[in-house]
């Protein structure tokens, strides 16, 4: 299914433009949209697939998928990654919009989200902080609920809306997708500028969220790794970008248990300041990457045709692009019997490439599941005190 579209490889770093960059891991045939829902089996398992050609930039420390083609993107109304269901998600979220308002003082301030998707955050801060929102999402769709100090705009973020001034330019998950990064951050950077003048504030303030190439790489947390993502940030690339499109960097940090980065800027970057520290241990966990993926997913085959033999069910817990990612790779089949999520707007669809239902978690009486396989750490108690809950005693595994 790769085809026409194949590999090809770039040979410029598409965070600083340095070349040089070095391809260093494969992966062929992943689904392109791993957080797509299927109602019909045959649609599911006949979902596009593309690859990943990973290379890392020596210059800068960022990592990016060389086959990456952004014309195989779509995202439709069918797309569903709201995590917001999760009460350990809700709280992480809370904290990240407390620490927000505590560090810019936003209250009776104007928010911008770009990338805004159902809008839950941008509610959120404004509600917290008593603000008012504007957000920008192609995809999002009015449902009658949006609250009055809130509104919506159904583009993309860009120059032609400089009549939005804002206090805090918000960008989370978004970046990651975008093809030229760079372009991107520099077209933030004037569109937010645009109304600096009118700014009494000391400027607007700039607040981007990105999932962390470390924790992929230095925690294999490998079930991250998926078509949809271009970038892979790490700390110092990230810093770097925004730097090298004239932002003054604030703060950068790991988050979510290392998963997530944040980075905080202003616009009043000094061109020619002397460029951020590389991440001195990604080097050396780029090298051994490959070795260490084959070697975790030779574990977990293992583990499944163990199950199998056995005569064992699992299920998996969290249809997220974790969950997706584990099963397309795998290639799991009927041991793994379900998938289970809490959002219940996925409940009932079917995983993209391998077809396992998404169940809700009082489906499992019926399943009687051997395990439980969690796709992410941070809600093992959420998941153990819920399935508990139901009166089981599975096994419990954090893939
Ligand atoms: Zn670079």
């Amino acid at each position: 299914m790769t085809g026409a579209h194949g590999t090809h490889t770039a040979t410029r770093c598409i965070a600083c433009g340095a070349d040089g960059v070095r391809i260093f891991f494969e992966m062929r045939n992943v689904p392109t949209h791993c957080n797509l829902l299927f109602s019909e089996r045959a649609e599911a398992l006949a979902v596009a697939r593309g690859d990943l050609v990973l290379a890392f930039c020596p210059a800068c420390g960022h990592v990016f998928n060389t086959a990456f083609d952004p014309s195989r993107m779509h995202y439709t109304q069918q797309y569903e990654n709201s995590l917001h269901f999760s009460p350990r998600f809700q709280q992480f979220v809370e904290a990240q919009a407390a620490g927000l308002i505590a560090r810019y003082d936003l209250h009776g301030k104007t928010i911008v989200d770009v990338g805004c998707g159902k809008g839950d955050f941008l509610k959120l801060i404004c509600e917290m902080g008593g603000n008012h929102g504007v957000g920008f999402d192609p995809s999002y769709v009015f449902d009658g609920a949006e609250p009055p100090h809130v509104r919506f705009v159904q583009d993309f973020y860009s120059e032609k809306h400089t009549d939005v001034p804002a206090d805090l330019v918000c960008c989370r998950q978004v970046l990651e997708h975008i093809e030229d990064p760079a372009r991107f951050v520099a077209m933030v950077k004037r569109a937010a500028g645009a109304r600096q003048a009118n700014h009494d504030q000391g400027g607007v303030r700039i607040f981007f969220e990105v999932p962390n190439v470390l924790y992929t790489l230095r925690d294999l947390g490998i079930w991250d790794l998926i078509y949809e993502h271009v970038s892979y940030f790490s700390p110092a690339s990230l810093r770097r970008l925004f730097e090298g499109q004239g932002m003054r960097v604030l703060d950068v940090a790991e988050v979510y248990g290392g998963q997530f980065l944040t980075l905080d800027a202003a616009l009043d970057g000094a061109p020619g300041d002397a460029p951020a520290p590389l991440d001195s241990a990604l080097p050396a966990l780029v090298e051994t990457f490959a070795a260490s993926y084959a070697q975790k997913l030779a574990g977990w085959r293992a583990w499944l045709a163990g199950l199998r033999a056995a005569g064992g069910k699992a299920v998996a817990w969290g249809a997220g692009s974790k969950g997706v990612t584990f099963l397309n790779v795998l290639g799991a089949g009927d041991e793994v019997s379900a998938i289970v999520d809490i959002n219940p707007r996925k409940q009932g669809m079917l995983v993209a490439g391998t077809g396992q239902r998404i169940v809700p978690p009082d489906a499992l009486p019926e399943l009687r599941p051997d395990a439980v396989l969690i796709m992410n750490p941070l809600y093992v108690s959420e998941i153990q005190s819920t399935v508990h809950g139901l009166g089981l005693k599975p096994d419990f595994h954090v893939v």
